[in-house]
């Protein structure tokens, strides 16, 4: 048994981090309102919840740092457990972070300001399928791919499948608008989402019945998907679901430049076909994953999954080749396709990095179809000047009719007189200022979090205010999940 002693460790976030008062008394009561077993004190317990997967907390736990310490851990059983834990920590003013797998990649479950984890995982049973409605009625906590071969194994699909699969809840997809690898076709999950029930900081529950659509006022549950766990806490979600598809087939392109590849899906979307899976690799990440692929030397990398019914896809597919036929691709087959479909969950590609002190982030963002090419080519430009950079790629992943969404890699290793904090902080500061400037959004599918709390009021400019005004309303003690969203974390990196 390792005698963990926190004091020795380097706290990260501990400005404004609050120690609960009484904590005895919270304790006995937390035992009380949930039952003994739900609660824990232990170092080890609370060790477990002190970061995300935000790839720098790697860096710190190789320093022996910490990045958030809170000081009881829960497991609630149901919604009304959930509820009560909520009334005394409202009436007690102390901080609630919401905590499902921990898969966040923006420090969204870092409890900053330290107080009470709500961990969510055992709200994992799958509650009812209807197959009329093709929707799924499941617990927050449920892990996605024991949701989707849950599903797979009575004929139909979720159509979210992000990288993270085995390691993220549907509570935190809805919590961070999340995006799967198949979204061109079945959509992110705000396009997935039909109900909801959400417990408010106040302890009160809201249930939001699925629909297909309404015209009731504007859209109260809408409101609660992306708001990371600061608004209320979800504990059940209806989402849409189809029949697993019956074709697949798997196409790929390698074009002279990114314009072209994107071009070539942009005009092929145009023709309102929508392959599942669409990803364009810039030349350096075409070389890292496809460089046994020598028709793709020094050029773009793009793959293609079209699913679905037969007639379609294969409809799907003759159009999607004269479009990427018109803009000069090269057909590479099925093994490009093949070899995604292999590696597509390994994620140790970044995560090798932290070992060898070198400090390496995904950063996604999105942009309209007409600043596409030039959002790509400024934050390559800007994110490449900071000094201590040694890697800028991207892949575009996620596509619609009017736009799309780039995800960046960056690494480098931080100058002279510099933490790896602040490198981080400034790789992350030049993205996001590129993007702002050129007209794009700050986040596509990872959310907020710590990380781009402080771009927020650029993002939103006037409606940033009313945001924090409605936080306000349902969470007047700011317990849920504070510092996050509507308050600038990382201080001083917006010039
Ligand atoms: C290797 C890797 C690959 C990834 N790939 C993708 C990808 O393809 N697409 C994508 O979108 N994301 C991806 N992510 C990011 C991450 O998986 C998502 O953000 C995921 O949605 C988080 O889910 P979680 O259950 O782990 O939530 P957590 O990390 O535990 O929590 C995330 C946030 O949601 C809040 N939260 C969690 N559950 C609830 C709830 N029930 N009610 C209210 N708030 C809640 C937390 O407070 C926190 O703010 C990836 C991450 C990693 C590490």
């Amino acid at each position: 048994m390792i005698d963990l002693n926190f004091e020795d460790f380097e706290l990260v976030y501990k400005e404004d981090r609050t120690e609960i008062k009484n904590k005895d008394k919270i304790l006995d009561e937390l035992k009380h309102v949930i039952g003994d077993k739900n609660v824990s004190i232990l170092k080890s317990d609370i060790l477990a919840y002190t970061r995300d997967s935000s790839l720098i907390s790697l860096n710190w736990t190789i320093q022996g740092k910490i990045a958030g310490l809170p000081e009881i851990i829960t497991w609630p059983e149901d919604s009304n457990h959930i509820s009560e834990i909520l009334k005394i920590a409202n009436r007690e003013k102390i901080p609630i972070v919401p905590f499902a797998e921990g898969s966040g990649v923006v420090g969204g479950a870092i409890p900053i300001k330290g107080g009470i984890i709500i961990d969510l995982k055992r709200f994992n049973k799958i509650i009812e399928i209807n197959d009329q409605n093709l929707t799924v009625t499941v617990q927050a906590g449920m892990n996605g791919m024991n949701l989707e071969r849950y599903l797979n194994s009575k004929g139909y699909t979720g159509g979210h499948i992000p990288q993270s699969l085995y390691t993220s809840s549907v509570g935190g997809w809805i919590a961070h608008r999340a995006a799967g690898q198949f979204s061109t076709k079945y959509g992110k999950i705000e396009d997935i989402v039909l109900g909801m029930e959400v417990v408010l900081p106040n302890g009160e529950m809201i249930k939001f019945d699925p629909i297909a659509r309404a015209a009731t006022g504007p859209q109260l549950d809408k409101y609660f998907i992306g708001s990371e766990g600061t608004l209320g806490i979800v504990t059940q979600a209806t989402l849409k679901i189809w029949p697993y598809p019956e074709k697949r087939t798997l196409i790929s392109y390698a074009f002279p430049t990114i314009e072209d590849a994107l071009d070539a899906v942009r005009l092929t979307l145009r023709k309102q076909v929508n392959p599942a899976v669409v990803r364009i690799y810039d030349a350096d990440e075409t070389a890292r994953h496809f460089e046994h692929i020598e028709k793709a030397t020094d050029r773009v990398m793009t793959v293609f999954v079209c699913e679905g019914i037969t007639e379609l896809v294969d409809l799907e597919e003759k159009i999607t080749r004269e479009k990427c036929e018109e803009k000069s691709g090269i057909d590479c087959g099925e093994e490009p396709v093949k070899h995604w479909f292999e590696t597509r969950f390994k994620v140790t590609e970044t995560s090798m990095f932290p070992p060898y002190k070198i400090v390496a982030d995904t950063i996604e963002v999105s942009i309209m179809w007409d600043k596409a090419a030039d959002l790509y080519h400024s934050v390559i430009e800007s994110t490449s000047q900071v000094e201590g950079n040694l890697l800028i790629t991207a892949h575009v992943s996620h596509f619609y009719p009017n736009g799309a969404g780039f995800y960046f890699t960056f690494g480098g290793v931080p100058g002279k007189g510099k933490t790896e904090f602040d490198f981080y902080k400034e790789c992350w500061n030049a993205t996001i200022k590129a993007v702002l400037d050129v007209g794009g959004s700050i986040a596509h599918h990872h959310g907020i979090g710590v990380n781009r709390s402080h771009w927020m009021e650029r993002e939103w400019g006037n409606g940033y205010k009313v945001m924090k005004q409605f936080k306000e309303v349902l969470d007047p003690n700011n317990i849920l999940n504070p510092g996050k969203i509507y308050t600038p974390t990382w201080k001083g990196g917006d010039e």
